[in-house]
């Protein structure tokens, strides 16, 4: 089944539902990555979602891998997968331009646009927008991502 086959929003609702529970029940890219040039944890307090990421990025700044680790709710855990997905391959400076347009459009009032990010990719968690306790966990492995870009000491945390 195609996007454009969908015809109503119940159905594409259904189907970012779908997303998010394949994520968080069959993460992509779970587990350490034993090569990580740089990682972070996350944790979200009042959750209880606790997630470390790990990158590895080679001499040009691209990200050449990355994983997480931990556990967290099926939001956290699925939000984390689809980070990875989506920051492998990219530059240094593309993952943070990322981090940054989503970060913003998940706790804006209105959805966001970015000219150079592609939000398509994050669509499924658009839900968590109407509560805010919720975008804390769908953006806690952004956090984390962000803070092991910019090798910051210590866990981050959303509290
Ligand atoms: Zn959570």
């Amino acid at each position: 089944m195609s996007i454009a086959s969908i015809q109503s929003s119940d159905e594409l609702r259904d189907l970012y539902r779908e997303l998010i529970l394949d994520h968080s029940r069959k993460p992509r890219h779970f587990g350490k990555l034993a090569n990580a040039t740089h990682t972070a944890e996350g944790i979200n307090p009042l959750c209880g979602d606790k997630l470390q990421v790990y990158l590895q990025l080679d001499t040009a700044d691209v990200i050449e891998s990355a994983s997480f680790e931990g556990s967290g709710c099926a939001i956290s855990v699925a939000s984390a997968s689809l980070m990875t997905e989506i920051v492998i391959g990219r530059s240094r400076e593309s993952a943070l331009d990322y981090f940054a347009a989503i970060t913003a459009h998940l706790t804006a009032v209105k959805p966001g646009k970015s000219a150079s990010v592609d939000l398509e990719k994050i669509r499924a968690l658009d839900g968590v927008r109407e509560f805010p306790a919720r975008v804390k966990c769908a953006t806690l492995a952004w956090h984390a991502l962000h803070s092991a870009i910019k090798q910051q000491a210590g866990p981050v945390t959303t509290e």
